[in-house]
């Protein structure tokens, strides 16, 4: 079993630590929420005054907060994590940041002699709750081989993308495609209500034919197809609008910087914008078939 620091107790981090303690890992945590520290205590976590208090000596650094930001305050500069673990820790940062504050992360992380991945996250709290979700590696494999192991009791699939800052591109790529089969799945949908047909009976077809993909599949975004979907359960996320807009906004920067023109993530990107400022930001988003019914 493994020493672990978790570093932010949200709506994603709490249960991933709740489950390698679960698993029988020793964990220490930090959050600056009092509270939600105060509910990793009740399930047998040690609580820390700092992360730099939770991070001495353990064999894992783990965290997952709000943005990159909160990432390089964390890791960077003389105050720094990086600055007071020892090469025997393996650092692993599950939050969903841009690429390149993970690249900076990484090349400080290798400069100080410490394994570093940007690990981010596919799937949501539930994923996070049941210990199924996907993360997506960058680092070098080494560093891979050593954050498997703990990955495994939070995750289904671990896949390494590549060297430092890959994990974020691969997860903006992923979301950026998602957004642009839910909103195609959507229009698709609308207009075959709009002339008479059934949306299951559509679903159906479509589902047995070239249009088929992981939206309609899964996670049908009209209201009655699929019970177990946000579009029949108010559009109750789910994976909320705001970390969409969120995640293809760090899609854009990413398309920006490597001169990529990708005209449908853009206009996703701006579609689901419209959506959020339209005061759907805390609903599901799939959603986003309501703006095109309006
Ligand atoms: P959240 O806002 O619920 O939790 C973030 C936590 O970080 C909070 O508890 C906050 O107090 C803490 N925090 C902020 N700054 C800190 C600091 N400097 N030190 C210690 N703790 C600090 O967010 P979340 O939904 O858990 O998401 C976390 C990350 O996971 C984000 O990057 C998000 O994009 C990504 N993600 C979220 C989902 C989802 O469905 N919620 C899915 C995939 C990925």
């Amino acid at each position: 079993m493994a020493t672990v620091a978790f570093i932010g107790l949200g709506n994603m981090g709490g249960p991933m630590a709740g489950n390698l303690l679960a698993a029988g890992h020793a964990v220490t945590v930090f959050d600056l929420s009092s509270e939600a520290c105060a509910h990793m205590r009740d399930l047998g976590a040690r609580v820390a005054e700092s992360a730099q208090q939770a991070a001495a000596g353990v064999d894992y650094v783990i965290s997952m907060l709000p943005a990159g930001k909160h990432v390089a305050a964390t890791y960077l500069g003389e105050d720094g994590l990086l600055a007071a673990l020892d090469s025997t820790t393996t650092v692993l940062d599950c939050s969903t940041i841009d690429a390149e504050t993970a690249r900076s992360v990484g090349a400080a992380a290798a400069e100080a002699g410490i394994g570093f991945m940007d690990s981010p996250v596919s799937g949501g709290v539930a994923a996070a709750a049941a210990g199924t979700l996907a993360f997506m590696c960058g680092g070098d494999a080494a560093t891979f081989d050593k954050a498997k192991l703990i990955l495994a009791d939070m995750g289904r699939n671990i896949f390494h993308a590549g060297p430092a800052g890959a994990g974020q591109v691969a997860k903006a790529c992923n979301n950026m495609l998602l957004a642009i089969h839910m909103i195609g799945s959507c229009e698709a949908l609308e207009m075959g209500a709009r002339n008479g047909l059934d949306p299951a009976v559509l679903s159906q077809i479509m589902l047995a034919s070239s249009g088929r993909n992981w939206s309609l599949e899964v996670y049908n975004p009209y209201p009655g197809v699929m019970d177990s979907a946000p579009a029949s359960n108010g559009y109750k996320p789910g994976f909320m609008v705001d970390l969409m807009v969120k995640d293809l906004g760090l899609a854009q920067q990413i398309a920006q910087g490597s001169h990529v023109d990708n005209a449908l993530g853009q206009l996703a990107s701006q579609l689901y914008e419209r959506h959020q400022q339209a005061g759907n930001g805390q609903r599901d988003f799939s959603s986003i078939l309501e703006a095109l019914q309006s």
